[in-house]
C-alpha cells in the first residue's frame, strides 16, 4: 500500500484523527481540499493591518475541553494558552444595543426553573427542553436568539443534548482560552507532528475498497492506496465517499443537513470606533445571527469583528451597512473587509439513529468517520469522536473492511 493511514479533511477532526493514529504507530497522510488547513478554525490575517487577525470561525477553547487539552499538553502547546479578557455580550434588537438581562423575564424563569432539572434532555429539541425549563417567553426573547447566535443557524429544532454536553473542567487551566496568534496555531502545531504529512489542494472525490484497504481518488485522477482510512468531512461528503457496499449508512448520513453561514470580517482603527469593549452581539431580529469581536485580546491599533450572516439574506454592500450600523461605525472607516463561507451541521432530533446506523456499518472495519456531527459541533466534540474512532481502529484491532 502507498500509505498506512489516509485522512480526508484537515479540520480539527481530521488532524486529531491523524494525531491519534500517528501516536498509535500509524503514520498518516492528511488530504485537504482547500489551500489552507484548519477548516472552521481560521484566524484570518488582515493583510493591510500589520499582522492583526480576527477569528472567522472558532474563537474559544474552554477548560472543559479535556481531549484538546491532553493533545496540547502532549505536543508542548500548553504554554501558548492565552487568557481571553472578559467583556460583555450585548443584544442587538430593534436597531439598538441592549443588555442581555433586559430580555429576561425573571418571574417566569423562577417558576419554570425546577422543570429544567426534571425534563429529560435526551430526545428533546432545544425549544422543547429550554422552553419548558426557563419558560416560553424567556425562550423566545433570550434563549432562542442566544442559541442561534452560538451555532449560527436557527436552533429551535437542534437536539438539546448535542447543544451543550456536560464535561469536567480542569481547574489548573484557564477557563476560556485562545492562542497568541489565534486558534489556527492548533491545527498548525498538529500538522507539524512527526508521522503526520498534510497535503493541501487535494480534493478526494471517490473511495473504493481494495482488499482490506482502500483506494482514494483525487480530483486530478491520481489514486492513492491505504490500509486504514478516516473520513473527517461534512455528512453530505461522507455520504458520497462511503464505499458502495454500505448503502444503509450512505442513505442515513445523506439525510443530515448543513447550515451555510456568510461571514463578514471587518477591521477598524481603534481610534475610529466609539464602541465600548464587547465580546460580541447576539442579534434578535437582524440579518446576522451574531457578531464576535477580537476585543478579548486587545490590539494597540485595531479592532476586528466577524459578523455571521444568514446565507443569501443580504448582498455584500448591504451586509457592510448592517454590520456598521450595529457597531455605530461609519463604513468609510473600515480598514479592511474579508468574506468567508462557513458551514456547520444542522442536526435534528433523532440524529442518534443516523449515528447508530453508521456505527453499525463501520463496526469491525478499517474505515473511520469523524467530524463535528456526532456529539455536537464544538472542537472538543469533534476530537472526542476522532479519539473514539481511533481507539476502535487501532486499539481494538481491525478485521475485514
Ligand atoms: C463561526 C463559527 C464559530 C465557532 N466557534 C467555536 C468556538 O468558539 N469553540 C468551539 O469549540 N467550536 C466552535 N465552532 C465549531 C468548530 O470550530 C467546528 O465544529 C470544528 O472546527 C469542525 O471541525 P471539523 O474538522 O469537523 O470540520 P471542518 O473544520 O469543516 O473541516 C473539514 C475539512 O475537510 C475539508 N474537505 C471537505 N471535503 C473534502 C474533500 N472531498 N477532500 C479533502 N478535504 C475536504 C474542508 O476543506 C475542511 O478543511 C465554531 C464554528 C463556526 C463555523
Amino acid at each position: 500500500m502507498d500509505f498506512d493511514h489516509i485522512v480526508v479533511g484537515a479540520g480539527i477532526s481530521g488532524l486529531g484523527a491523524a494525531y491519534f493514529a500517528a501516536r498509535a504507530g500509524h503514520p498518516s497522510l492528511v488530504l485537504e481540499r482547500s489551500d489552507r488547513i484548519g477548516g472552521c478554525i481560521n484566524s484570518h490575517r488582515f493583510t493591510t493591518c500589520s499582522d492583526f487577525w480576527t477569528e472567522a470561525g472558532s474563537h474559544t477553547g474552554f477548560n472543559s475541553y479535556g481531549t484538546l487539552l491532553s493533545i496540547l499538553e502532549d505536543i508542548g502547546q500548553m504554554p501558548r494558552l492565552t487568557a481571553k479578557e472578559e467583556a460583555p455580550y450585548q443584544l442587538w434588537r430593534g436597531g439598538q444595543l441592549a443588555k442581555i438581562t433586559s430580555a429576561l423575564h425573571p418571574l417566569e424563569a423562577a417558576i419554570s426553573l425546577p422543570r429544567l432539572f426534571t425534563t429529560p434532555k435526551a430526545g428533546a429539541s432545544v425549544s422543547e427542553y429550554y422552553g419548558r425549563g426557563l419558560g416560553r417567553r424567556n425562550y423566545r426573547d433570550l434563549l432562542s436568539p442566544a442559541f442561534q447566535a452560538l451555532i449560527c443557524q436557527p436552533a429551535d429544532d437542534f437536539p438539546a443534548e448535542l447543544l451543550f454536553r456536560r464535561k469536567p473542567r480542569r481547574k489548573d487551566v484557564l477557563r476560556k482560552f485562545t492562542m497568541p496568534t489565534g486558534l489556527s496555531e492548533i491545527p498548525a502545531a498538529l500538522a507539524r507532528q512527526t508521522d503526520i504529512e498534510v497535503r493541501t489542494e487535494q480534493e478526494v472525490i471517490a473511495v473504493a475498497r481494495d482488499g482490506q484497504g482502500f483506494r482514494v481518488r483525487l480530483g486530478d485522477d491520481e489514486e492513492l492506496g491505504c490500509n486504514y482510512l478516516t473520513l473527517a468531512v461534512s455528512p453530505e461528503i461522507v455520504a458520497r465517499l462511503l464505499p458502495d457496499d454500505l448503502p444503509a449508512a450512505k442513505a442515513a448520513v445523506g439525510t443530515v443537513g448543513m447550515a451555510e453561514i456568510d461571514t463578514l470580517l471587518l477591521a477598524f482603527r481603534s481610534a475610529d470606533l466609539d464602541l465600548p469593549r464587547l465580546a460580541g452581539l447576539i442579534s434578535v431580529d437582524d440579518a446576522f445571527y451574531s457578531a464576535v469581536s477580537r476585543d478579548y485580546l486587545a490590539d494597540p491599533q485595531y479592532r476586528g469583528f466577524a459578523f455571521h450572516f444568514r446565507p443569501g439574506a443580504l448582498d455584500a454592500g448591504t451586509q457592510l451597512t448592517a454590520a456598521c450600523r450595529a457597531l455605530g461605525a461609519d463604513p468609510i472607516k473600515v480598514v479592511e473587509i474579508a468574506h468567508v463561507a462557513n458551514r456547520l451541521p444542522a442536526l435534528r432530533k433523532g440524529h442518534q439513529i443516523v449515528v447508530d446506523q453508521l456505527d453499525a456499518d463501520l463496526a469491525g472495519g478499517r474505515l473511520a468517520v469523524t467530524g463535528n456531527w456526532f456529539y455536537g459541533v464544538s472542537l472538543e466534540d469533534s476530537l472526542t469522536r476522532s479519539r473514539q474512532e481511533h481507539a476502535r481502529l487501532f486499539e481494538a484491532g481491525a478485521k475485514t473492511h
